[in-house]
């Protein structure tokens, strides 16, 4: 008898090259974020913190140098965050090809084929203009 295999899950409002982001299959979503876009956001909300409490400086000229030294120190610091598997999704771009929202998909299950979950594209997006 012949051998009976899953239909390709490829068509699924998760799958992304490959892997399913649905992440309800996941056991801590968390650890699949992408931790480049994590530190970076980390420090995008230490630089606000900052440039927030330089407002309070009643001189002029010293909340620019120090608005300067904050804005030069975020740069430094987010030029610091690497990813041994960052991959430029173009040209010299910030932004990773393995990204997909604020996951990771190295970090994603393997979508195994068409699965209980399954859900078609076009399914997904008509529930979801319903819901708007
Ligand atoms: S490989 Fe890319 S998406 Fe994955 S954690 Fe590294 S930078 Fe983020
Ligand atoms: S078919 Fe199942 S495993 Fe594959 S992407 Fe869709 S939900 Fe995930």
């Amino acid at each position: 008898m012949g051998e009976v295999q899953r239909l390709s899950g490829e068509g699924c409002a998760f799958f992304q090259r490959g892997r399913c982001t649905g992440t309800k299959g996941i056991k801590s979503p968390a650890d699949a974020k992408c931790t480049l876009l994590d530190a970076r956001r980390k420090v995008g909300a230490r630089t606000l913190d900052r440039l927030e409490r330089i407002k309070r400086l009643a001189n002029a000229k010293d909340r620019e140098v120090a608005r300067r030294h904050v804005i030069q120190k975020n740069l430094e610091a987010i030029s610091g965050i690497t990813c041994p598997n960052f991959v430029p999704s173009s040209g010299a771009g910030s932004i990773c090809w393995h990204q997909h929202l604020v996951y990771c998909l190295l970090k994603l299950p393997e979508c195994q084929g068409r699965c209980i979950k399954y859900i078609r594209s076009a399914a997904l997006s008509h529930s979801a203009q319903r819901s708007v």
